[in-house]
């Protein structure tokens, strides 16, 4: 037999996971490591929560699997409600599927299908952000910008038309106000040279993720890009597959600007990891057109199955009953303070940025010039290596478009209390002054 047969094992030295409990994971040596970044941001409610698990059973012990085009499950339609009723937005549909990659894709053939349906087949096009990150299927690939993952598939990728993301850190305008103008310039320049009237959607993360480092945007942009969507009248699409779900300290991450998308992609908090669930949302007329044509062309065999369903929405109870909305607020804030104290300690810190339990931190070799580390160094992976070392988990980004610094996520399950936050904290110091003293080392 081999002994290491998995495809995506890429080091020996991988820990196997055992256990886990609230913030924390063990391996099978006993070693015990803080879930700093709920996996990959995703185990919202932290582990082995004994609601969604007795929820999980009781869903077993009646049916874990039923078809959508033989059955819908009343926890399918249960969940569905309560997501409407969260959004508190023109979002009065949910497409449930498995992933966030699912989700998105989900997105891209709805906007297309409603252009079809509408008698405009030829608003085949997206415009999207760069950096940004959307998924690993072939439609959210061609979205994302990110050039160490699309570049080895652009040949079988319809690519979106890309369009600077607001960089709040490192901006060349005299003020925020301005960059912003300069960016909604021109989105709306690459817009009209892509031809206005073949463009479907926009897509956007509200808040980056795992490409970005936690960027924020502003209202400002946001309105100013719900307008580029109004003029054009195409549709404006919100990636908040990572954001969504509370972990920002609103339900939903666009909630923070005031303004709504038409489609909206969410996944990973939506389970919290205890099982596969993602879904698209959307408004009731646009449905209704792609109803009226013929009927939505797209689906996947577990989307909406009963287990999922049931998972979602003892997540959501959770979330609602603990009050993880408004903790991740407040432990957010307090985690972002501690965090602006370690960047005025440690040289390696350009940026903290990000809102709620979404927080990032963007490394550089230099804080005045903001210059990043070399590539060959490897910052994202040593910083990393050194707090799981330490016990805390950290999820890392690699940069290698050489103009901004590799970072890092910390965030923790919405559940956290301020003395966790002080524990991640001290660990996190730890594996800065170990990271300080290597690229000292590396530098003489
Ligand atoms: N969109 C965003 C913003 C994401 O962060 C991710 C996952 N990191 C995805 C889409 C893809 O989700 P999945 O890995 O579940 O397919």
């Amino acid at each position: 037999m081999p002994n290491n047969a998995l495809f995506y094992l890429t080091s020996n030295d991988m820990p196997l996971v055992s256990h886990a409990d609230g913030i924390y994971i063990w391996d099978t040596t006993g070693r015990r490591y803080i879930d700093g970044c709920s996996g990959a941001i995703t185990c919202n409610i932290g582990h082995n929560h004994p609601t969604v698990k007795r929820a999980m059973v009781e869903q077993l012990d009646k049916v874990a699997f039923s078809y959508r085009t033989q059955f819908e499950s009343q926890v399918a339609l249960d969940l569905a409600n309560k997501m409407v009723d969260l959004t508190d937005a023109d979002l009065q549909k949910v497409f449930f599927v498995g992933s966030g990659s699912e989700a998105v894709e989900s997105a891209i053939k709805l906007a297309i299908q409603y252009f079809v349906a509408e008698g405009q087949p030829e608003r085949s096009k997206f415009v999207s952000l760069r950096p940004s990150y959307h998924g690993s299927t072939m439609g959210a690939l061609g979205l994302t910008g990110y050039e160490p993952l699309e570049a080895p598939y652009r040949s079988i990728t319809i690519g979106s038309v890309k369009v600077p993301s607001p960089d709040l850190y490192r901006y060349r305008e005299a003020s925020v106000e301005e960059h912003i103008a300069a960016v909604l310039r021109q989105t709306e320049i690459a817009i009209l040279a892509a031809g206005a009237e073949t463009i479907a959607a926009i897509v956007l993360e509200p808040v980056g993720g795992a490409s970005t480092g936690g960027r924020m945007v502003t209202r400002t942009y946001m309105e100013g890009m719900r307008a580029l969507c109004d003029r054009y009248g195409c549709l404006l699409i919100m990636d908040e597959v990572l954001s969504g779900m509370g972990r920002t300290g609103a339900w939903f991450a666009y909630q923070h600007y005031g303004v709504a998308p038409d489609i909206l992609a969410l996944a990973k908090g939506l389970g919290s990891g205890y099982y596969p669930i993602a879904a698209m949302m959307a408004g009731k007329e646009l449905v209704d057109a792609v109803g009226r044509s013929g009927g939505f062309m797209h689906g996947h065999t577990y989307a909406g199955n009963p287990l999922a369903c049931a998972t979602g929405l003892a997540v959501i109870d959770v979330m609602s009953s603990e009050k993880l909305v408004s903790n991740a607020a407040e432990q957010g804030a307090y985690l972002r303070r501690q965090l602006e104290q370690l960047a005025e300690k440690y040289d390696c810190i350009g940026n903290v940025r990000g809102i709620g339990l979404l927080q990032g931190v963007e490394l550089v070799q230099d804080k005045v010039s903001k210059q990043p580390f070399p590539a060959a160094f490897n910052a994202f992976d040593r910083l990393t290596a050194l707090a799981k070392g330490r016990g805390l988990l950290i999820y890392p980004r690699r940069c290698l478009n050489g103009l901004e610094g590799d970072h890092v996520l910390i965030t923790p399950p919405l559940t956290v209390t301020a003395s966790d936050i002080d524990d991640i904290i001290a660990l996190f110091d730890g594996s800065l002054a170990d990271f300080e003293q290597v690229a000292r080392e590396q530098a003489a």
